[in-house]
């Protein structure tokens, strides 16, 4: 049951995508409680069903039954209580970084000072403050993407839902967003909810992990991450990180029935 330190409550939820001639069972009765300030990672293979469960989550495709609350209320369509950054880029290519930042402020009716100082904070925290004025093709992609969490952050979203965001990065750009968005957490701790097929990167980002299995899509088990809660890079290299990327690996790879 949902509760005051319950920001998402699901159950036993069913997503049947087709006709009744010809459909296709992708998600299984999922059940999850992620409670406010949470770091959730979803991990699972591609096509198991990730997408589509943050996609309900956000209100952007209807599931077929169960339940699911947002901080004790029906889910139905998407709300400005939930932000999303998708792996492709979505930044409005004719907007400067600036404008792309404060484009949700402007639809709430904010004054230019306003947004400017909430844009400015943002283009701090994400450490981009000679770029206001450069239009999306002048950055690359991991500057694309740190907008686009700016974006979604200056909106104040109480849950943030995050697909693959750094799944097109090259490996040393990911590890500094990785850094970033543990940073950011840190500091403001909105609920977030990650779907990542790279392990490493649940490990490190998350408190708790649920690890999904395919054909049709299940939650096959759900993992605390107890790791300190301040984390450098180097944390990757110790005992503790590796033995939970093993245990999350055999969790995904495992055939077993794991109840
Ligand atoms: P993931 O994000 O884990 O890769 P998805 O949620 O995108 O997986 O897809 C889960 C399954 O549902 C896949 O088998 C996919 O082919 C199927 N699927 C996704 N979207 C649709 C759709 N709109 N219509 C029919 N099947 C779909
Ligand atoms: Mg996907």
């Amino acid at each position: 049951m949902a509760n005051d330190t319950c920001a998402i409550s699901i159950e036993r939820l069913t997503k049947v995508y087709g006709t009744k001639k010809k459909s296709f069972l992708a998600l299984d009765a999922v059940d999850m409680t992620i409670n406010k300030g949470e770091f959730v990672c979803i991990v699972g293979t591609s096509g198991c069903g990730k997408s589509t469960l943050l996609n309900i989550i956000g209100g952007f495709e209807p599931y077929t039954s169960g339940k699911i609350l947002i901080n004790g209320k029906n889910v139905n369509l998407p709300g400005a209580d939930r932000g999303v950054v998708f792996q492709t880029y979505t930044l409005f290519p004719w907007l400067t970084v600036e404008k792309n930042i404060q484009y949700g402020l402007k639809i709430k009716g904010m004054s230019k000072e306003q947004m400017s100082a909430i844009s400015d904070d943002y283009l701090k925290k994400i450490h981009m403050e000679g770029f206001a004025k450069m239009l999306p093709k002048e950055l690359s992609g991991g500057m694309k993407q740190r907008v686009a969490i700016a974006r979604t952050l200056a909106n104040q979203p109480e849950v943030l839902l995050m697909d693959e965001p750094f799944g097109a990065l090259d490996a040393q750009t990911k590890s500094k967003m990785q850094v970033l968005i543990r940073e950011i957490w840190q500091n403001e701790k909105p609920t977030i909810i990650f779907i990542t097929h790279d392990i490493e990167e649940a490990v490190y980002l998350s408190s708790k992990i649920y690890v999904m299995s395919a054909n049709p899509g299940r939650i096959r088990k759900v993992i605390k991450t107890s790791l300190p809660e301040v984390r450098d890079l180097a944390i990757k290299d110790t005992g503790k990180f590796i033995e939970l990327k093993n245990y999350v690996r055999d969790m995904l790879y495992s055939n077993e029935v794991i109840s």
